[in-house]
């Protein structure tokens, strides 16, 4: 945990958001700027900024979550996207996977990132 992260005090719960799944290592919860309907954002419980910095048993959880709720949501088309760095477009230095759902061809990540 991270003091002054945002993503980790959504975890703790001082900051409300839509949750969508929780375990021991794993929190998932909707999008505050949604690129589509029903995207979500599934982040391993281990603080780090970047995908290197998270153990392997955390990473392979978040994947496992997000394919879950992928197959909850009943998806067909949708994409998952994770940001390293600044130049990558990564806002927020906590680990967080993108699921997004491409219902249609103009909705979300229709020509590139960001679209929002
Ligand atoms: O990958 P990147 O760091 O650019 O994305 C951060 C994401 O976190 C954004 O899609 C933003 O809408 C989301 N966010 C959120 N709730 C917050 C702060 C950011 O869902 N309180």
């Amino acid at each position: 945990m991270s003091a002054a992260c945002i993503f980790c005090k959504i975890i703790k719960g001082d900051i409300p958001s839509f949750k969508i799944f929780e375990s021991d290592k794993t929190f998932a919860f909707l999008d505050i700027g949604p690129l589509s309907k029903g995207h979500s954002l599934i982040i391993p419980k281990h603080h780090g900024a970047k995908l290197h910095d998270i153990p392997d048993d955390q990473l392979a959880e978040v994947l496992s979550v997000t394919k879950r709720i992928a197959v909850a949501q009943g998806l067909e088309n949708y994409n998952i996207l994770q940001n390293n760095g600044r130049i990558a477009h990564q806002v927020v230095d906590h680990v967080h996977f993108h699921l997004i759902p491409k219902p249609n061809e103009t909705e979300g990540l229709g020509v590139g990132w960001p679209t929002k």
